[in-house]
Protein backbone atom coordinates (compact mmCIF):
# COMPACT_ATOMS: atom_id res chain seq x y z
CA UNK A 1 0.00 0.00 0.00
CA UNK A 2 2.89 2.24 0.69
CA UNK A 3 6.03 2.93 -1.37
CA UNK A 4 8.49 5.70 -2.12
CA UNK A 5 7.85 7.81 -4.63
CA UNK A 6 10.68 10.11 -4.47
CA UNK A 7 13.63 7.29 -4.58
CA UNK A 8 14.31 7.43 -8.28
CA UNK A 9 15.49 10.50 -8.10
CA UNK A 10 18.45 9.45 -6.30
CA UNK A 11 20.10 8.73 -3.18
CA UNK A 12 21.22 12.36 -2.75
CA UNK A 13 17.91 13.70 -3.59
CA UNK A 14 16.22 11.33 -1.39
CA UNK A 15 18.65 10.10 1.18
CA UNK A 16 17.94 7.01 3.37
CA UNK A 17 17.24 7.77 6.70
CA UNK A 18 15.69 6.50 9.47
CA UNK A 19 13.36 7.95 12.42
CA UNK A 20 13.93 7.98 15.77
CA UNK A 21 11.99 5.20 17.26
CA UNK A 22 9.97 7.09 20.20
CA UNK A 23 9.14 4.19 22.53
CA UNK A 24 7.13 6.09 24.89
CA UNK A 25 5.12 8.85 22.09
CA UNK A 26 1.54 8.47 22.31
CA UNK A 27 -1.02 10.13 19.76
CA UNK A 28 -2.28 13.46 21.87
CA UNK A 29 -4.14 14.76 18.74
CA UNK A 30 -5.63 13.02 16.01
CA UNK A 31 -7.42 13.79 12.44
CA UNK A 32 -9.52 11.03 12.82
CA UNK A 33 -11.74 13.12 9.96
CA UNK A 34 -8.57 13.07 7.67
CA UNK A 35 -7.85 9.42 8.73
CA UNK A 36 -10.92 8.48 7.28
CA UNK A 37 -11.06 10.72 4.05
CA UNK A 38 -7.67 9.16 3.64
CA UNK A 39 -8.65 6.06 3.74
CA UNK A 40 -5.93 4.98 6.25
CA UNK A 41 -8.40 3.72 8.86
CA UNK A 42 -5.98 3.05 11.24
CA UNK A 43 -6.53 3.14 15.05
CA UNK A 44 -5.02 4.88 17.62
CA UNK A 45 -2.32 1.93 18.29
CA UNK A 46 -1.74 1.29 15.08
CA UNK A 47 -1.06 5.41 14.19
CA UNK A 48 0.93 5.33 17.49
CA UNK A 49 3.64 2.61 16.07
CA UNK A 50 3.76 3.62 12.20
CA UNK A 51 3.89 7.42 13.44
CA UNK A 52 6.31 6.97 16.29
CA UNK A 53 8.91 5.73 14.32
CA UNK A 54 8.88 2.17 16.06
CA UNK A 55 7.73 0.37 12.74
CA UNK A 56 8.54 0.74 9.05
CA UNK A 57 5.14 1.76 6.87
CA UNK A 58 4.88 -1.70 4.41
CA UNK A 59 6.17 -0.95 1.33
CA UNK A 60 8.39 2.16 2.34
CA UNK A 61 11.51 3.46 2.83
CA UNK A 62 12.23 6.50 4.77
CA UNK A 63 14.09 8.73 3.59
CA UNK A 64 14.81 12.89 4.09
CA UNK A 65 14.77 14.73 1.08
CA UNK A 66 17.57 17.39 0.32
CA UNK A 67 16.81 20.75 -0.71
CA UNK A 68 18.63 23.97 -0.76
CA UNK A 69 17.47 27.38 0.13
CA UNK A 70 17.09 31.53 0.03
CA UNK A 71 16.58 32.54 3.72
CA UNK A 72 15.45 35.65 4.39
CA UNK A 73 17.47 36.73 1.17
CA UNK A 74 20.69 35.13 1.87
CA UNK A 75 21.19 31.73 -0.47
CA UNK A 76 21.77 28.31 1.70
CA UNK A 77 22.92 25.41 -0.82
CA UNK A 78 22.45 22.55 1.28
CA UNK A 79 19.47 22.80 3.64
CA UNK A 80 17.28 19.68 3.58
CA UNK A 81 14.94 18.01 6.24
CA UNK A 82 16.97 18.72 9.24
CA UNK A 83 14.57 17.05 11.78
CA UNK A 84 12.08 15.19 9.31
CA UNK A 85 11.83 12.04 7.69
CA UNK A 86 9.50 11.21 4.55
CA UNK A 87 8.15 7.65 5.74
CA UNK A 88 6.43 7.01 2.52
CA UNK A 89 3.63 7.65 0.20
CA UNK A 90 0.55 6.13 -1.05
CA UNK A 91 -2.76 6.45 -2.67
CA UNK A 92 -6.07 7.84 -0.89
CA UNK A 93 -9.28 6.28 -1.39
CA UNK A 94 -9.73 9.24 -4.06
CA UNK A 95 -6.51 8.08 -6.04
CA UNK A 96 -4.48 10.84 -5.16
CA UNK A 97 -1.55 10.72 -3.59
CA UNK A 98 0.30 12.08 -0.90
CA UNK A 99 3.17 11.99 1.16
CA UNK A 100 3.32 10.95 5.12
CA UNK A 101 6.53 12.84 6.70
CA UNK A 102 7.70 12.71 10.11
CA UNK A 103 8.20 16.05 12.05
CA UNK A 104 10.47 16.29 15.35
CA UNK A 105 11.82 13.02 14.35
CA UNK A 106 15.36 12.98 15.01
CA UNK A 107 18.75 14.72 13.26
CA UNK A 108 19.35 13.73 9.98
CA UNK A 109 22.57 14.29 8.28
CA UNK A 110 20.75 17.95 7.68
CA UNK A 111 20.70 18.81 10.68
CA UNK A 112 23.48 21.15 10.85
CA UNK A 113 23.97 21.29 14.68
CA UNK A 114 20.58 21.28 15.34
CA UNK A 115 18.80 18.48 17.45
CA UNK A 116 16.44 16.81 15.02
CA UNK A 117 13.66 17.45 17.64
CA UNK A 118 9.97 19.61 17.23
CA UNK A 119 8.49 20.89 20.94
CA UNK A 120 5.14 19.89 21.35
CA UNK A 121 3.84 23.75 21.08
CA UNK A 122 4.57 24.58 17.77
CA UNK A 123 3.42 21.03 17.05
CA UNK A 124 0.02 21.70 18.10
CA UNK A 125 0.31 25.08 15.71
CA UNK A 126 1.03 23.34 13.16
CA UNK A 127 -1.96 21.39 13.61
CA UNK A 128 -4.32 23.58 14.18
CA UNK A 129 -3.10 26.17 11.90
CA UNK A 130 -3.28 23.66 8.93
CA UNK A 131 -6.49 22.63 9.71
CA UNK A 132 -7.72 26.11 10.03
CA UNK A 133 -6.65 27.13 6.83
CA UNK A 134 -7.97 24.55 5.06
CA UNK A 135 -11.68 25.14 6.34
CA UNK A 136 -11.09 28.83 5.47
CA UNK A 137 -10.40 27.70 1.47
CA UNK A 138 -6.81 27.76 1.58
CA UNK A 139 -4.73 24.64 0.34
CA UNK A 140 -2.27 23.65 2.54
CA UNK A 141 -0.61 20.41 4.12
CA UNK A 142 -2.27 18.79 6.50
CA UNK A 143 -1.89 16.95 9.87
CA UNK A 144 -2.94 13.45 10.45
CA UNK A 145 -1.40 13.65 14.35
CA UNK A 146 0.97 15.17 16.75
CA UNK A 147 2.28 12.65 19.13
CA UNK A 148 3.68 13.75 22.46
CA UNK A 149 7.52 11.69 22.29
CA UNK A 150 7.95 11.56 26.25
CA UNK A 151 11.05 13.23 25.87
CA UNK A 152 12.58 16.95 26.54
CA UNK A 153 13.60 19.28 24.10
CA UNK A 154 15.53 22.29 24.96
CA UNK A 155 14.73 25.86 23.37
CA UNK A 156 14.90 28.17 25.17
CA UNK A 157 13.94 25.93 28.46
CA UNK A 158 13.06 22.54 28.56
CA UNK A 159 10.14 21.45 27.01
CA UNK A 160 7.95 18.52 26.08
CA UNK A 161 8.77 17.01 22.75
CA UNK A 162 6.62 16.51 19.86
CA UNK A 163 6.67 14.57 16.01
CA UNK A 164 4.26 16.18 14.18
CA UNK A 165 2.92 13.70 11.22
CA UNK A 166 1.99 15.71 7.86
CA UNK A 167 0.44 14.54 4.99
CA UNK A 168 0.75 16.27 1.65
CA UNK A 169 -0.12 16.10 -1.73
CA UNK A 170 3.77 16.71 -2.56
CA UNK A 171 7.09 17.79 -0.54
CA UNK A 172 8.61 19.28 -3.79
CA UNK A 173 9.83 22.72 -2.84
CA UNK A 174 11.63 25.69 -4.91
CA UNK A 175 14.74 24.65 -3.10
CA UNK A 176 14.48 21.05 -4.34
CA UNK A 177 14.97 22.08 -7.76
CA UNK A 178 17.62 24.92 -6.67
CA UNK A 179 19.50 21.95 -4.92
CA UNK A 180 19.76 19.90 -8.19
CA UNK A 181 20.64 22.94 -10.28
CA UNK A 182 23.78 23.43 -7.24
CA UNK A 183 24.58 19.98 -8.06
CA UNK A 184 24.11 20.40 -11.77
CA UNK A 185 22.34 17.07 -12.15
CA UNK A 186 20.59 17.94 -15.01
CA UNK A 187 19.07 14.20 -14.90
CA UNK A 188 18.28 14.00 -10.94
CA UNK A 189 16.12 17.65 -12.40
CA UNK A 190 14.48 15.88 -15.21
CA UNK A 191 13.49 13.11 -12.88
CA UNK A 192 12.15 16.00 -10.65
CA UNK A 193 10.30 17.88 -13.01
CA UNK A 194 8.68 14.76 -14.07
CA UNK A 195 7.30 13.48 -10.70
CA UNK A 196 6.04 17.59 -10.15
CA UNK A 197 4.22 17.65 -13.02
CA UNK A 198 2.60 14.38 -12.46
CA UNK A 199 1.79 15.67 -8.89
CA UNK A 200 0.01 18.80 -10.31
CA UNK A 201 -1.66 16.50 -13.39
CA UNK A 202 -0.10 18.20 -16.03
CA UNK A 203 0.69 16.09 -19.19
CA UNK A 204 4.03 16.39 -20.33
CA UNK A 205 5.53 15.75 -24.04
CA UNK A 206 8.45 13.98 -23.57
CA UNK A 207 9.97 16.87 -20.83
CA UNK A 208 10.19 18.81 -23.78
CA UNK A 209 11.43 22.50 -23.37
CA UNK A 210 7.73 23.67 -23.66
CA UNK A 211 6.66 21.02 -20.79
CA UNK A 212 9.26 23.10 -18.77
CA UNK A 213 7.90 26.81 -19.37
CA UNK A 214 3.93 24.89 -18.97
CA UNK A 215 5.26 23.80 -15.61
CA UNK A 216 6.56 27.06 -14.59
CA UNK A 217 3.31 28.69 -15.67
CA UNK A 218 1.34 26.40 -13.40
CA UNK A 219 3.53 27.00 -10.38
CA UNK A 220 3.49 31.02 -10.90
CA UNK A 221 -0.51 30.49 -11.05
CA UNK A 222 -0.74 28.49 -8.17
CA UNK A 223 1.60 30.65 -6.14
CA UNK A 224 -0.07 34.00 -7.54
CA UNK A 225 -3.77 32.29 -6.07
CA UNK A 226 -2.42 31.13 -2.83
CA UNK A 227 -1.26 34.27 -2.18
CA UNK A 228 -4.37 35.82 -2.98
CA UNK A 229 -6.32 33.11 -0.50
CA UNK A 230 -3.72 34.51 2.47
CA UNK A 231 -4.76 37.99 1.50
CA UNK A 232 -8.42 37.44 1.73
CA UNK A 233 -8.10 35.82 5.32
CA UNK A 234 -5.58 38.00 6.15
CA UNK A 235 -2.86 34.94 7.25
CA UNK A 236 0.77 36.18 7.59
CA UNK A 237 3.21 32.80 6.63
CA UNK A 238 6.28 34.58 8.36
CA UNK A 239 8.69 32.56 6.59
CA UNK A 240 8.80 32.37 2.60
CA UNK A 241 11.72 31.00 2.15
CA UNK A 242 12.17 29.02 -0.91
CA UNK A 243 12.75 26.02 0.50
CA UNK A 244 9.32 26.95 1.93
CA UNK A 245 7.48 27.29 -1.19
CA UNK A 246 5.49 23.97 -2.22
CA UNK A 247 5.27 23.97 -6.61
CA UNK A 248 1.65 22.98 -6.03
CA UNK A 249 0.49 26.03 -4.12
CA UNK A 250 0.35 24.43 -0.58
CA UNK A 251 0.50 26.57 2.56
CA UNK A 252 4.14 24.42 3.80
CA UNK A 253 6.05 25.45 7.18
CA UNK A 254 3.49 26.77 10.16
CA UNK A 255 6.69 27.87 11.71
CA UNK A 256 6.02 32.03 12.98
CA UNK A 257 2.90 32.48 11.13
CA UNK A 258 0.21 34.24 12.45
CA UNK A 259 -3.56 35.46 11.37
CA UNK A 260 -3.54 39.46 11.51
CA UNK A 261 -5.50 41.34 13.79
CA UNK A 262 -5.07 44.87 13.63
CA UNK A 263 -4.63 45.59 9.98
CA UNK A 264 -1.32 47.28 8.36
CA UNK A 265 0.50 46.09 5.39
CA UNK A 266 3.34 46.22 7.28
CA UNK A 267 2.36 43.40 9.63
CA UNK A 268 5.00 41.00 10.44
CA UNK A 269 4.94 38.39 13.15
CA UNK A 270 8.73 36.55 13.38
CA UNK A 271 10.77 38.28 14.97
CA UNK A 272 13.66 37.33 12.92
CA UNK A 273 12.54 38.77 10.56
CA UNK A 274 13.39 42.72 11.12
CA UNK A 275 13.23 44.22 7.84
CA UNK A 276 9.34 43.22 7.13
CA UNK A 277 10.58 41.18 4.23
CA UNK A 278 7.81 39.16 4.89
CA UNK A 279 4.85 41.37 5.76
CA UNK A 280 1.53 40.79 5.35
CA UNK A 281 1.60 43.23 2.04
CA UNK A 282 4.91 41.94 0.94
CA UNK A 283 3.48 38.25 -0.04
CA UNK A 284 3.03 38.36 -3.38
CA UNK A 285 6.43 40.36 -4.23
CA UNK A 286 7.73 37.84 -2.10
CA UNK A 287 5.71 34.61 -3.99
CA UNK A 288 6.64 36.03 -7.42
CA UNK A 289 10.42 36.54 -6.48
CA UNK A 290 10.51 32.97 -5.48
CA UNK A 291 9.28 32.00 -8.57
CA UNK A 292 12.20 33.71 -10.33
CA UNK A 293 14.44 31.79 -8.27
CA UNK A 294 12.76 28.23 -9.88
CA UNK A 295 13.01 29.72 -13.00
CA UNK A 296 16.86 30.37 -12.86
CA UNK A 297 17.18 26.53 -11.36
CA UNK A 298 15.06 25.25 -14.68
CA UNK A 299 17.37 26.84 -16.96
CA UNK A 300 19.80 23.86 -16.21
CA UNK A 301 17.29 22.20 -18.68
CA UNK A 302 17.28 24.61 -21.53
CA UNK A 303 19.68 24.69 -24.43
CA UNK A 304 18.89 28.56 -25.50
CA UNK A 305 19.70 30.30 -21.83
CA UNK A 306 18.47 33.96 -24.54
CA UNK A 307 15.61 32.51 -25.24
CA UNK A 308 14.51 30.67 -22.11
CA UNK A 309 15.17 33.87 -19.80
CA UNK A 310 12.65 35.64 -22.15
CA UNK A 311 9.74 33.44 -21.57
CA UNK A 312 10.05 32.99 -18.44
CA UNK A 313 10.25 36.73 -17.43
CA UNK A 314 6.94 36.92 -19.45
CA UNK A 315 5.58 34.65 -17.34
CA UNK A 316 6.40 35.94 -14.66
CA UNK A 317 5.13 39.36 -15.93
CA UNK A 318 1.87 37.27 -16.18
CA UNK A 319 1.93 36.74 -12.24
CA UNK A 320 1.59 40.37 -11.89
CA UNK A 321 -1.37 40.96 -14.28
CA UNK A 322 -3.27 37.92 -12.89
CA UNK A 323 -2.62 39.06 -9.36
CA UNK A 324 -3.97 42.65 -9.96
CA UNK A 325 -7.20 41.05 -11.22
CA UNK A 326 -7.45 38.93 -8.42
CA UNK A 327 -6.51 41.29 -6.12
CA UNK A 328 -9.24 43.79 -7.35
CA UNK A 329 -11.62 41.06 -7.07
CA UNK A 330 -10.79 40.18 -3.70
CA UNK A 331 -11.87 43.68 -2.06
CA UNK A 332 -15.56 43.39 -4.48
CA UNK A 333 -15.73 40.51 -2.77
CA UNK A 334 -14.96 41.47 0.89
CA UNK A 335 -17.21 44.55 0.45
CA UNK A 336 -19.72 43.08 -1.82
CA UNK A 337 -19.20 45.08 -4.47
CA UNK A 338 -20.88 42.71 -7.70
CA UNK A 339 -20.12 45.10 -10.24
CA UNK A 340 -17.14 47.59 -11.31
CA UNK A 341 -17.75 51.83 -10.86
CA UNK A 342 -15.33 54.36 -10.85
CA UNK A 343 -14.73 55.62 -7.56
CA UNK A 344 -14.18 51.94 -6.45
CA UNK A 345 -10.59 51.89 -5.39
CA UNK A 346 -10.82 55.13 -3.68
CA UNK A 347 -13.62 53.32 -1.30
CA UNK A 348 -11.72 50.27 -0.84
CA UNK A 349 -8.54 52.54 -0.02
CA UNK A 350 -10.74 54.99 2.15
CA UNK A 351 -11.45 51.62 4.01
CA UNK A 352 -8.10 50.16 4.40
CA UNK A 353 -6.60 54.20 5.25
CA UNK A 354 -9.25 53.84 8.40
CA UNK A 355 -8.44 50.85 9.45
CA UNK A 356 -4.91 50.84 9.44
CA UNK A 357 -4.88 54.48 11.48
CA UNK A 358 -7.47 52.90 13.75
CA UNK A 359 -5.59 49.49 14.35
CA UNK A 360 -9.08 47.72 13.55
CA UNK A 361 -9.03 44.23 13.47
CA UNK A 362 -8.76 42.85 9.86
CA UNK A 363 -11.39 39.93 10.69
CA UNK A 364 -13.68 41.41 12.89
CA UNK A 365 -14.30 44.70 10.91
CA UNK A 366 -15.41 42.81 7.78
CA UNK A 367 -17.31 40.45 9.80
CA UNK A 368 -19.36 43.61 11.35
CA UNK A 369 -19.42 44.76 7.38
CA UNK A 370 -20.95 41.37 6.90
CA UNK A 371 -23.01 41.53 9.72
CA UNK A 372 -24.72 44.36 8.51
CA UNK A 373 -25.84 42.45 5.19
CA UNK A 374 -27.34 39.37 6.94
CA UNK A 375 -28.77 40.96 10.13
CA UNK A 376 -26.72 39.55 12.84
CA UNK A 377 -25.16 43.06 13.79
CA UNK A 378 -26.72 43.15 17.16
CA UNK A 379 -25.58 39.83 17.70
CA UNK A 380 -21.69 39.97 17.82
CA UNK A 381 -20.53 42.48 15.67
CA UNK A 382 -21.09 45.98 15.91
CA UNK A 383 -19.77 48.46 14.00
CA UNK A 384 -16.62 50.08 15.16
CA UNK A 385 -17.11 54.35 15.71
CA UNK A 386 -14.13 54.87 13.60
CA UNK A 387 -16.02 53.16 10.37
CA UNK A 388 -19.36 55.27 10.85
CA UNK A 389 -18.77 57.90 8.22
CA UNK A 390 -17.14 55.31 5.80
CA UNK A 391 -20.04 52.84 6.32
CA UNK A 392 -22.39 55.25 4.99
CA UNK A 393 -20.69 55.85 1.95
CA UNK A 394 -20.51 52.29 1.41
CA UNK A 395 -23.83 51.65 1.97
CA UNK A 396 -24.81 54.20 -0.28
CA UNK A 397 -22.52 52.37 -3.30
CA UNK A 398 -24.25 49.06 -2.86
CA UNK A 399 -27.90 49.97 -2.40
CA UNK A 400 -28.60 48.77 -5.95
CA UNK A 401 -27.29 45.36 -5.53
CA UNK A 402 -29.59 43.01 -4.63
CA UNK A 403 -29.20 42.80 -0.76
CA UNK A 404 -29.59 38.80 -0.78
CA UNK A 405 -26.65 38.64 -3.31
CA UNK A 406 -24.40 40.99 -1.49
CA UNK A 407 -24.55 39.34 1.77
CA UNK A 408 -24.34 35.47 0.02
CA UNK A 409 -21.12 36.98 -1.64
CA UNK A 410 -19.88 39.22 1.83
CA UNK A 411 -20.43 35.34 3.65
CA UNK A 412 -18.33 33.44 1.53
CA UNK A 413 -15.40 36.18 2.03
CA UNK A 414 -14.97 37.04 5.19
CA UNK A 415 -14.87 34.90 8.16
CA UNK A 416 -16.84 34.88 11.25
CA UNK A 417 -13.39 32.92 12.91
CA UNK A 418 -10.31 32.88 12.39
CA UNK A 419 -7.56 30.78 14.47
CA UNK A 420 -5.98 33.51 16.56
CA UNK A 421 -3.09 33.67 18.33
CA UNK A 422 -3.95 34.00 22.05
CA UNK A 423 -6.73 31.29 21.89
CA UNK A 424 -4.12 28.96 19.85
CA UNK A 425 -1.34 30.09 23.18
CA UNK A 426 -4.23 29.32 25.64
CA UNK A 427 -4.63 25.59 23.63
CA UNK A 428 -0.52 25.74 24.31
CA UNK A 429 -0.60 26.48 27.28
CA UNK A 430 -2.88 23.72 28.88
CA UNK A 431 -1.12 20.99 26.91
CA UNK A 432 2.24 22.30 28.35
CA UNK A 433 0.55 21.93 32.03
CA UNK A 434 -1.95 19.05 31.46
CA UNK A 435 -1.36 16.97 28.79
CA UNK A 436 -4.65 18.10 26.75
CA UNK A 437 -7.06 20.81 26.13
CA UNK A 438 -10.44 21.47 27.16
CA UNK A 439 -10.95 23.97 24.38
CA UNK A 440 -9.50 22.43 21.84
CA UNK A 441 -11.96 20.10 20.30
CA UNK A 442 -14.90 22.93 20.44
CA UNK A 443 -12.63 25.62 18.86
CA UNK A 444 -11.44 22.77 16.24
CA UNK A 445 -15.21 22.29 15.44
CA UNK A 446 -16.04 26.35 15.56
CA UNK A 447 -12.46 26.80 13.31
CA UNK A 448 -14.19 23.79 10.55
CA UNK A 449 -17.05 26.16 9.43
CA UNK A 450 -15.52 29.94 9.54
CA UNK A 451 -17.67 31.66 6.86
CA UNK A 452 -20.86 30.37 9.64
CA UNK A 453 -21.79 32.91 11.77
CA UNK A 454 -24.07 31.86 13.71
CA UNK A 455 -23.79 30.82 17.71
CA UNK A 456 -20.18 31.31 18.38
CA UNK A 457 -19.01 31.69 21.60
CA UNK A 458 -17.98 35.13 22.09
CA UNK A 459 -14.57 34.75 23.71
CA UNK A 460 -13.42 33.63 20.15
CA UNK A 461 -14.24 36.10 18.42
CA UNK A 462 -12.80 38.67 19.73
CA UNK A 463 -9.44 39.24 20.08
CA UNK A 464 -7.86 39.95 23.28
CA UNK A 465 -5.11 42.12 22.77
CA UNK A 466 -7.14 44.06 20.03
CA UNK A 467 -10.66 44.82 21.06
CA UNK A 468 -10.24 48.61 21.55
CA UNK A 469 -12.63 49.41 19.29
CA UNK A 470 -15.11 47.34 19.64
P1 LIG B 1 12.48 26.24 8.49
O1 LIG B 1 12.89 27.63 8.81
O2 LIG B 1 11.55 25.64 9.49
O3 LIG B 1 11.94 26.14 7.12
O4 LIG B 1 13.78 25.34 8.57
C1 LIG B 1 14.92 25.63 7.83
C2 LIG B 1 15.90 24.52 7.88
O5 LIG B 1 16.34 24.30 9.21
C3 LIG B 1 15.41 23.19 7.39
O6 LIG B 1 16.46 22.60 6.71
C4 LIG B 1 15.08 22.45 8.67
O7 LIG B 1 15.14 21.07 8.48
C5 LIG B 1 16.18 22.95 9.59
N1 LIG B 1 15.79 22.86 11.01
C6 LIG B 1 14.90 23.62 11.66
N2 LIG B 1 14.81 23.27 12.95
C7 LIG B 1 15.70 22.26 13.14
C8 LIG B 1 16.12 21.47 14.27
N3 LIG B 1 15.57 21.64 15.48
N4 LIG B 1 17.06 20.53 14.06
C9 LIG B 1 17.61 20.35 12.86
N5 LIG B 1 17.28 21.05 11.77
C10 LIG B 1 16.34 22.00 11.89
MG1 LIG C 1 10.83 24.68 6.33
MG1 LIG D 1 9.74 25.60 10.07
Amino acid sequence: MFYSRYAPIGEKFAVPAIPNDFNNAKVTVFNTELNTQLGLNWNLETAQYYLSGSRPLPGAQSVCLAYSGHQFGQFNPTLGDGRAHLIGSFKARDRETFDIQLKGSGATVFSRGGDGLCALGPAIREFVMSKALLSLGVPSTQCLAVLSTGDSVYRQGELPGAVVARVAHSHIRVGSFQYLAVQQDSEAMLKLLELAMKDVGLESNGLAEEDIFSFFQFVCDAQCDLILKWLQVGFIHGVMNTDNTLINGETIDYGPCAMMESFSFNRVFSSIDRQGRYAFGQQPNMASWNCGRLAESLLLLIEDEQVAIERFSKILAGFSERFNQGYKQLWHNKLGLLDEQPGDQDLITALLEVMTRHELDFTNTFASLTAIKINRQQLQYPIPPELDEWVNKWKARIQDHESSEVAAVMQQHNPAIIPRNDVLEEVIRDFYQYGNSDILDSWLEALSVPYNYDNYPEKWLLSQTNTKSY
